[in-house]
């Protein structure tokens, strides 16, 4: 099974996609990751994102689509994958589907005010990924690891208005395009990943 998950920064992505993988033993492809991951690294990628990450802009394209054309290659898709992150950009989608099948797109909506919110009480454990939300409580240590959390640069208040901004520039091309292909389901973002993910296991289990 070919998954998308589709959604604005804060949507949940990445939390829908590690519960996914969890049940549907997929891997989770998040181009974000993949980038932090160069950047960390210090690689020739990792040089040149860095910069437009940290402004919150989007990477070029090719490039985007080049890591994502080599990771899908890998052993581990063979069954299938969730794609977090990838296509953001109606060049990136087309690009997507010619060079393979997808079974669904899932869309998980939520609104401006709501994205802007979580992604400022957004904190990552930095050594194994965990996603940490503050709004509610105080939290400064990663309960999987113990790492000490921290708030990624371009989740701070000015890059957050610019990506979000960014995004809602680009879904409604995306969601159009994917309508048409008849790709697209459409679920709301609940209060926790796990009430949202009742609707996104719904979804996965028909196909
Ligand atoms: P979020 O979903 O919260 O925006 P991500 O971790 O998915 O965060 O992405 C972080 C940054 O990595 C993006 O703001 C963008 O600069 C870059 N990036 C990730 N995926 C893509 C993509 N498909 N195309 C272009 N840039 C990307
Ligand atoms: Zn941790």
């Amino acid at each position: 099974m070919k998954i998308v998950l589709f959604g604005a920064p804060g949507s949940g992505k990445g939390s829908q996609a590690k519960l996914i993988t969890k049940e549907f033993g997929l891997p989770q492809i998040s181009t974000g990751d993949i980038l932090r991951d160069h950047i960390q690294r210090q690689t020739n990628i990792g040089k040149i994102v860095e910069a437009i990450i940290n402004r919150g802009e989007l990477v070029p394209d090719e490039m985007i689509i080049d890591i994502i054309c080599d990771r899908i290659k890998k052993e581990d898709c063979k069954k299938g994958y969730i794609l977090d992150g990838f296509p953001r950009t109606l060049e990136q989608a087309k690009k997507l589907l010619e060079i393979t099948n997808i079974d669904v797109v899932i869309y998980i909506d939520v609104s401006i005010i709501e994205v802007e919110r979580r992604a400022l009480s957004r904190r990552i454990c930095p050594s194994c990924g965990k996603i940490f939300n503050i709004s509610k409580k105080i939290i400064e240590d990663c309960d999987e690891c113990g790492a000490k959390l921290i708030q990624r640069d371009d989740d701070k208040i000015d890059v957050v208005r610019h990506r979000i901004e960014k995004y809602f520039s680009q879904s409604e091309a995306l969601i159009k395009f994917f309508k048409k292909k008849k790709l697209l389901k459409t679920v709301f973002s609940a209060e926790s990943p796990e009430e949202t993910y009742k609707s996104v296991r719904k979804i996965l289990l028909k196909i």
